[in-house]
């Protein structure tokens, strides 16, 4: 069940208070990606939620969402796309610049990443601001993809991100 999932995904996160700056408590979910049965079951609950054919490539963004994307990708059957940070992706690229607390970040797939229409389930581990996931979700749809889902594993409520994202369905499967 939902809340089985939830409870599972809590009880192997580590919060690190302070990392990466003062102020930040940084949710480290390396424990529960270094515990298979927890693992497996938090990825088979992603791809239930959208349903194995709800979707036709899986991005994720990096480099967290990397690992969530590869193995909700291999249990569909389908391919996975990264997003990655500026500079990374060797070809012609589309980007996308947002806001950070301090200066800003740019996210860039490859202009040809995606087929016209293809249904793009986005992961990630932790939606925080929704900064980041604002920014891919638009950056897929400029890119020619069709959003078909969003995961997370983690959503800090307080920081509203789906008042920034009101446009858009987003599944996390803990919320704290
Ligand atoms: P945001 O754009 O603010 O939603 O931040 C989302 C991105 O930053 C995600 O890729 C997360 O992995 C990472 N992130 C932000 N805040 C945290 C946090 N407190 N703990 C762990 N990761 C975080």
């Amino acid at each position: 069940s939902g809340e089985k999932l939830a409870a599972l995904i809590a009880s192997r996160i580590l919060d690190v208070p302070d990392f990466p700056k003062p102020g930040i408590v940084f949710k480290d979910l390396m424990p529960l990606f270094a515990d298979g049965a927890a693992f497996t079951e938090v990825i088979d609950g992603i791809v239930a939620h959208h349903g194995r054919t709800g979707f036709d490539v899986v991005a994720g963004i990096e480099a967290r969402g990397f690992v969530i994307a590869a193995a909700v990708a291999y249990a569909a059957g389908t391919g996975v796309i990264p997003v990655r940070k500026a500079g990374k992706l060797p070809r012609a690229t589309l980007s996308a610049t947002y806001a950070l607390e301090y200066g800003e970040a740019s996210i860039e797939v490859h202009a040809d990443a995606f087929t016209a229409g293809q249904r793009v389930l986005v992961v990630d581990d932790v939606l925080a601001t929704g900064g980041t996931a604002e920014a891919t979700l638009g950056l897929i749809e400029r890119a020619g993809g069709s959003i078909a889902g969003f995961s997370v594993l983690l959503e800090l409520e307080f920081l509203n991100a789906r008042q920034r994202l009101s446009n858009r369905q987003v599944h996390a499967l803990l919320k704290v």
